[in-house]
């Protein structure tokens, strides 16, 4: 569905790449989570696919169109949802859906503007003037938006940034329902544990080029050989544990990450401090400690 080949992107002469090589490929019905810390090269990379931002060599085809030669087919085989909320605030929720429509040509469209608003909980609110919703609100009318002209693949740009957490649930199971229905969605986002609940595939990005591609499970795995260790303790863990297995430091609270196989060792550590032990949590990583691993620069991997 998304084929993206040796991308590379510099915005200016002499500036760093903002995309360095980058070539994946997403099947029908993959849902993806594009990752990676500010600046990494997201938004320039739905740009690219999306055809806003020209690429400086590579290809990409989106539902088997190439992007060179079938701009209009590619186009409306997406639906994108931009992180920034522009949408003109004097028109109802109505006229904006209905001016959509229009864009991609499709007349008649009130039927499916009724079930899609149902869908996303808007349709109480189709003759609201936008200025009026509440920002909730209004990423929701961004998602209908995109979705008028049936594309067979969702790219949404950070939907959940800002959106308090009931909300955010609510788009969790709007956007899983919309993948078990058979679209193929690519998703940026900041938050890992909303990568790890919806995706099943994870793209790590960095400084532009993509550091990781593989199945979520496949990415949780490679942190097979450790866990991480939370604990309060009043105690200079240095002094009974090698160092560099202490990821963070702050008073009482530490996080460490240690390999399996020294877990029996740390355990006996810990039972000659066991009176300055608050509170202890032994897990296995997740997304969010796999990214700082693969991202920290002059890491230990
Ligand atoms: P992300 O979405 O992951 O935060 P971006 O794709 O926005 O990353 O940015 C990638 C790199 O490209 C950054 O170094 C950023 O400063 C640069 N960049 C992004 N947009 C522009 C632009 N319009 N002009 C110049 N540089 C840009």
């Amino acid at each position: 569905m998304i084929k993206v080949e040796n991308l590379s992107k510099k915005y200016k002469e002499n500036s760093k790449l903002a995309l360095d090589d980058v070539s994946f490929e997403l099947q029908k019905g993959e849902f993806a989570a594009l990752l990676g810390p500010n600046g990494a090269g997201k938004t320039t990379l739905i740009n690219v696919i999306s055809g806003v931002v020209v690429r400086d060599s590579g290809n990409v085809s989106i539902a088997g169109y190439n992007i060179d030669q079938n701009r209009v087919e590619m186009k409306t085989a997406i639906g994108i949802v931009p992180q920034e909320i522009a949408v003109d605030n004097f028109f109802t929720v109505r006229e904006i859906l209905n001016l959509q429509s229009g864009y991609y040509g499709m007349r008649n469209n009130s039927d499916y503007i009724a079930y899609i608003a149902e869908r996303l909980s808007l349709a109480d609110k189709m003759n609201s003037v936008v200025r009026s919703l509440s920002g909730g609100m209004k990423r929701r009318l961004l998602i209908a938006k995109a979705l008028l002209h049936k594309p067979k693949i969702l790219i949404l740009d950070e939907p959940t940034a800002g959106v308090d957490i009931n909300l955010r649930h609510d788009l969790y199971r709007f956007v899983k329902e919309m993948n078990g229905e058979g679209m193929t969605i690519l998703l940026t986002t900041h938050y890992l544990e909303e990568a790890e609940e919806l995706c099943s595939r994870i793209l790590l990005i960095d400084e532009g080029r993509l550091i990781a591609d593989k199945p979520k499970k496949e990415f949780l795995k490679m942190a097979g050989d450790f866990l991480i260790v939370k604990l309060s303790v009043n105690f200079d863990m240095s002094k009974i544990i090698d160092s560099s297995m202490i990821r963070e430091n702050k008073g009482i609270n530490k996080i460490l990450e240690v390999p399996k196989n020294k877990i029996p060792e740390l355990i006996s550590s810990l039972n000659q401090i066991k009176e300055k032990i608050d509170d202890l949590n032994i897990s296995s990583p997740g997304v969010e400690e796999l990214f700082v691993r693969l991202t920290e620069k002059g890491g230990r991997n």
